[in-house]
């Protein structure tokens, strides 16, 4: 049987023991383990990995625990405006949203532009139009608060300032979710999903969506998503980099990510990490801040969920 795997992530940041309790943190794993545990279930089966990090990032996002979907934190005018984007490795389709609202699984509406529209990034209210076409779910404005997420947002309403919902200043901890996979056929895909920066206004939008930086999959060379702070993700190309050092200079998955997140992406000041796969299930999970919530599950045996540096 061919190779199996699956990772996923929950977003990076500067996640302190100190402000976690054990509580907090098997509710985070229990959220992590049922996402790997989705996604991984249909790889069994036999399913794509384009439908099996679809799952997972989608069981994250009906998880509050997480800035994405349910979990999605407040914009400056104290509503949603959510990113996604999917890309198949085998075929290069991708499919990507950005500022949308009300949709209660934002890769879903990412995986029907892919599949359903001629198209590859749709936003805002014209993306909205599109999920009602093609009968995505949505949600009432209620579906979306969070009373821990809205304090955060009380906090910093009205500075002018925008924030990482795991930033530095903050000590939180909560965020941006994504996944990648190998399937039984050979074929990798990258899923990626956020609620942004809290606070965040202009319609900014970060690099979860913009396929390349937050978000890519090559079967010639791995699947990546990433999450931190989205400007210099998108400045650095990241998740295309991982892809470009494998392919241009050959190098394995591991050195390419730890190229691009300790080295090139410090340089230009940026904290965050990634997760990576390539076609034969190699799972890199980096990242140069505090912790990153992830997972990875193989078929050679590796099942694990962490949080810190190990
Ligand atoms: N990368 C995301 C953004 O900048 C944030 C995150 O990873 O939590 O929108």
């Amino acid at each position: 049987m061919n190779n199996l795997s699956l990772a996923i992530h929950g977003g990076a940041g500067t996640i302190l023991k100190s402000s976690m309790t054990a509580e907090k943190e098997i509710a985070y794993k229990n959220a992590l383990e049922n996402a790997l545990n989705a996604g991984y279930q249909l790889l069994e089966n036999g399913a794509s990995s384009i439908d099996a990090v679809q799952r997972a990032v989608s069981e994250l996002e009906n998880s509050p625990l997480f800035n994405a979907g349910k979990g999605s934190v407040f914009n400056s005018e104290g509503t949603h405006e959510m990113d996604a984007s999917i890309m198949d490795g085998q075929t290069l389709n991708a499919g990507a949203v950005s500022a949308i609202a009300g949709i209660k699984n934002p890769i879903q509406l990412a995986r029907f532009v892919m599949d359903k529209s001629d198209h590859v990034f749709l936003l805002g209210k014209g993306a909205e139009d599109f999920a009602r076409e093609v009968g995505c779910e949505f949600q009432s404005k209620e579906y979306f608060y969070d009373e821990f997420r809205y304090q955060q947002w009380l906090e910093i309403k009205g500075t002018g300032k925008f924030q990482l919902d795991h930033s530095k200043t903050k000590e939180q901890k909560f965020g941006t979710v994504g996944a990648v996979a190998l399937d039984q056929m050979g074929n990798i895909a990258a899923a990626t999903s956020t609620g942004g920066m809290t606070n965040k206004k202009y319609g900014r939008v970060g690099d979860s969506p913009i396929i390349g930086a937050g978000n890519y999959a090559n079967n010639e060379t791995c699947a990546v998503s990433c999450t931190g702070s989205g400007e210099f993700f998108i400045r650095g190309v990241v998740a295309f980099d991982v892809s470009c050092l494998m392919e241009y200079k050959g190098l394995c998955l591991k050195a390419a990510c730890h190229e691009v997140i300790q080295k090139r992406l410090l340089k230009i000041g940026g904290d965050g990490g990634l997760i990576a796969i390539d076609k034969v299930g190699n799972v890199a999970l980096e990242f140069n801040t505090e912790g990153m919530y992830r997972g990875k599950r193989t078929n050679q045996g590796v099942n694990e969920v962490s949080i810190y540096k190990d």
